[in-house]
């Protein structure tokens, strides 16, 4: 999630004078839902043959994507949003990161953020999650969880959410036989999920969370956030979390880390590091994006860089805005650490839906990276540190 909702306090004061009429919030959600995940351009797209031709042969990762937080059919083709599981297939995504968001600063921005009066509160009320969650952020994940699950066995076998290495594999080797199938993998957006719990990782791990980013848009337990108010490192939790998500299976994710915590999990962690989300400061320097120092540092590691497609990450909307940090970060740290987080569904604007992930091929290629380079990129790159970490 990388928005900036400059007006989310004015709605909710709105919506809170009424927070009585239960359609009043749906109403309320349902409008947050569209204004914050809307598409510059839209479709169908065209793509040139060659591109579409190379497309269709790849397996494409997406490192983050937020459709879980919003009351949607992930089932069913919808004009609203950024993705389903029909435009998915349509876009050949091979395996898709679902995150889940548990906390969410009211009036939130990108460089200075409150952390006490939470929007996410407000949006599990209005969309009708169980009241468990009302509360519990561990619980608003672990409903994240059950809701990708449900979706998955109600798909026929189309989604599949993956656990495992073997997982993985088997989802690849089915695609390979011609079958329409996408893989989706549960990851935590900011550790606040645990409720200051680390006893919790190991429950989300059963609950199949494969990634965990340690901040969202606040300072939390386990450190500082890009956007908060402490631009702290990791806090003797943060550093005990790190110690424990290796042997948890899981991977960790410093998207949204302030550059303090981003520079300690480099020191401190045993095995690649993800940034599942974000820009290059090497092209649009601000708060929320990656030094060269620590772009250099993940790659060194064997990890990988997800560069995103809103404006504040690369500079601009357009597929050309996240091509060219993609260009920056491969000369820069070689092309085997570069990869795709789209962010799509995070309270962001982008150009295209999933349904022009196509024409980011098409850009790579403008931008000079071969057949074999676009295919590391758009997935190979995140596959290979995948299975490494998955059990
Ligand atoms: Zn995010």
């Amino acid at each position: 999630m990388g928005a900036r909702t400059r007006t989310a306090g004015v709605v909710l004061g709105a919506a809170g004078l009424g927070a009585g009429a239960a359609a009043g919030l749906r109403g309320f959600a349902a409008h947050q839902a569209r204004v914050r995940n809307g598409v510059v351009l839209a479709p169908p797209y065209v793509v040139g043959a060659a591109a579409r031709e190379l497309h269709a042969r790849l397996d494409v990762v997406d490192l983050h994507a937020d459709p879980l937080l919003w009351r949607r059919d992930l089932l069913r083709r919808s004009t609203s949003g950024h993705l389903d599981l029909p435009r998915l297939a349509e876009a050949n995504v091979a395996l898709q990161v679902f995150a889940s968001v548990t906390q969410v600063p009211m009036g939130l921005n990108f460089e200075r953020n409150d952390p006490r009066r939470d929007l996410i509160t407000l949006l599990a009320i209005a969309q009708g999650w169980p009241p468990r969650t009302w509360t519990s952020r561990l619980e608003r994940a672990l409903y994240a969880a059950q809701r990708l699950h449900r979706f998955a066995e109600r798909s026929a076998g189309a989604l599949r959410v993956v656990r495992t290495g073997a997982d993985v594999d088997a989802v690849l080797a089915a695609r390979s036989r011609g079958a329409r199938v996408v893989g989706g993998l549960l990851a935590i957006e900011g550790s606040h999920a645990l409720d200051g719990r680390l006893e919790n990782l190991e429950v989300l791990a059963d609950a199949g969370f494969r990634m965990i980013g340690l901040q969202h848009f606040f300072d939390n337990e386990a450190g500082g956030s890009a956007h908060g108010v402490t631009q702290g490192g990791l806090t003797p939790f943060g550093r005990e979390l790190v110690a424990r998500i290796r042997s948890a299976g899981m991977l960790v994710d410093v998207a949204h880390s302030s550059p303090a915590v981003v520079g300690d999990v480099l020191r401190v962690a045993e095995g690649p590091v993800v940034v599942s989300h974000t820009g290059l400061r090497g092209t649009s320097d601000n708060e929320r994006n990656l030094s060269d120092e620590h772009a250099r540092a993940v790659a060194a590691g064997g990890g990988v860089i997800g560069i995103a497609m809103f404006a504040h990450a690369v500079g601009g909307p357009g597929v050309d805005d996240t091509a060219r940090a993609m260009r920056y970060g491969a000369d820069l740290v070689g092309v085997d650490h570069i990869a795709l987080g789209t962010d799509f569904d995070g309270a962001i604007t982008t150009s295209v839906d999933a349904t022009g992930l196509p024409l980011l091929t098409e850009s790579l290629l403008r931008h000079g990276f071969t057949e074999p380079e676009v295919a590391a990129v758009m997935g190979g790159n995140a596959l290979r540190v995948l299975r490494a970490a998955l059990p």
